[in-house]
Order: structure tokens, then C-alpha cells, then sequence
């Protein structure tokens, strides 16, 4: 008896691990092929554009950098360096990283009931200042995205190669107007992270476009027109995993327009 014993015992422990091994296997599931992601974003571009040079938009440079997002800041070169604004410094770091910086008029004078001399002042003279700090200032933005045919002629007289407006979005990625370029809703205090991702989700679903996004502020209830700072690097960090996984470009309205830079005209 005492020789059949252990033997027992050691079937009896062979089957126990037969078992656990059998159940383990059971639970392991069976490979699968790869699956597609289940959203892509493959006819989509999104562009981040800033408006105005307020100095609370250097807060999100490192997100920026972080996720491999290139804005358009379309500043006011009058108040550069004023209170509340960016100051040429500033400026000069988000060019560096290759953000683009476009013009957005002299004094953020709404284009409207003005002569050809004092358009060409507000615009012209303007993208003179912006070329003069090293900018190539091909992309401009109509303050209060007004825009008549005076306008846009004065626009293109002074050189850029594209404007902006405030409404109207998406624009279709062969622009039918490059000086009248339509744009998303504006961002405002109320716009969620989930609002964000949603306008380009609707984009891709509608067959694809340009999602020309318009912030001003970047701060927690500072303004009307602003986004906080997590909500924008919550954007920041969705943008590049669609850029890395889901066939999301997000490029500068430069990148989107191209053209080459034209020289500055004097008003
Ligand atoms: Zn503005």
C-alpha cells in the first residue's frame, strides 16, 4: 500500500494541473486579427488658429510642442507687447516652433465704411510690421470676421495669400475663396472637450473638409471667448492620437493654402 500511495497522489496532482490548465486556456482569448479603429479621420484636416495675440495663449506652447500641433496666430502687430497682449519676444518663440504667425490688422479696426487709404493702413502696414520682425505674414484674419469686397480686395492688394472669417465652417480643402475661408463656431467658455471633438467627428462624417477652429483666450473663466487651459490640452493630446493612429491632419492654414511670400506693399 505504501508503494501505490505517492503514485495516487501523484495522479491525483497530475489531473489537478491538467485541469487548472485546461480552465486557463479556456479563459485566454483566441487571437484575433487586428481590428480597424473604429473612427478615422482620413479626409479631415484641422487647423488651430488663435486670434488677437492675447498674451494668455503662450500658455499652451508646451502642449502645443508636446503634440506635435503647429497653430496660425493671427496677431494685432499695434498691440504687441501691450497689456494683455504677446509681446514680440513671446511671438518669436511660437515661430520658432513653427507656429505661424498671420496678420489681423494694426489696431483690430473692424474693416467697415473705411477709405482704400486707411484699409491699406490697418492691412498693409500691419503685415509690413510682422515682415519687418521676420514673419512671413501670408495669412490674414478679418477682425469680427467682417469682410466686404472692399475688404478683400485690400487684402489681397497688401500681399496675403488667404483671410479668414468667423463663420460658416467647415471650408472645403480646395477653398472656393481663400480670402473668405469659413470657419468652425467660435470656442467659447462653454465649449467642451467632448463639443471639440465632435465638430471634426461631424466633419469626417459629412465626407471630410477643413475644421478651421478660432480661439482667443486660454484661461478659466477670464472671458467669454476662451477655452481653459485643460479643456485645450485635452484637445491638444485627441488631435495627435488621431494624427498617430486615426489619419488626422492637422496642418497651419499656411500648410493648407501654400503659395509662395509675397513682398510687402506700403499702404
Ligand atoms: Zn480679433
Amino acid at each position: 500500500m505504501k508503494i501505490y500511495f505517492p503514485q495516487k497522489t501523484f495522479i491525483f496532482i497530475f489531473i489537478a494541473f491538467y485541469l487548472i490548465g485546461c480552465s486557463a486556456e479556456a479563459s485566454t482569448p483566441a487571437p484575433t486579427k487586428p481590428t480597424k479603429p473604429s473612427v478615422s479621420y482620413f479626409n479631415t484636416t484641422v487647423s488651430l488658429t488663435f486670434d488677437d495675440g492675447d498674451a494668455d495663449t503662450y500658455l499652451i506652447r508646451d502642449a502645443l510642442k508636446a503634440n506635435n500641433l503647429r497653430a496660425t496666430f493671427y496677431v494685432i502687430s499695434g498691440k504687441l507687447g501691450e497689456d494683455g497682449f504677446l509681446t514680440e519676444e513671446q511671438v518669436k518663440d511660437l515661430a520658432a516652433d513653427g507656429n505661424e504667425i498671420g496678420g489681423h490688422t494694426l489696431n483690430h479696426t473692424k474693416l467697415q465704411n473705411l477709405s482704400e487709404a486707411e484699409l491699406r493702413q490697418e492691412i498693409c502696414q500691419d503685415r509690413l510690421n510682422l515682415l519687418s520682425y521676420g514673419f512671413e505674414a501670408v495669412s490674414f484674419a478679418y477682425p469680427y470676421g467682417y469682410h466686404d469686397a472692399a475688404a478683400r480686395q485690400a487684402v489681397q492688394d497688401c500681399g496675403y495669400n488667404s483671410a479668414r472669417t468667423v463663420a460658416d465652417g467647415p471650408e472645403s480643402l480646395a477653398p472656393l475663396n481663400p480670402f473668405a475661408l469659413k470657419a468652425m463656431p467660435f470656442i467659447v467658455q462653454d465649449t467642451t472637450f467632448a463639443k471639440m471633438f465632435r465638430y471634426v467627428q461631424d466633419v469626417e462624417a459629412d465626407g471630410g473638409g477643413w475644421a478651421i477652429f478660432i480661439f482667443h483666450h486660454v484661461c478659466d473663466d477670464c472671458d467669454q471667448f476662451a477655452v481653459d487651459y485643460d479643456t485645450f490640452v485635452k484637445f491638444a493630446e485627441w488631435l495627435n492620437q488621431q494624427q498617430i493612429n486615426n489619419g488626422l491632419t492637422v496642418k497651419t492654414v499656411n500648410e493648407v493654402i501654400g503659395g509662395e511670400v509675397q513682398p510687402g506693399v506700403t499702404p
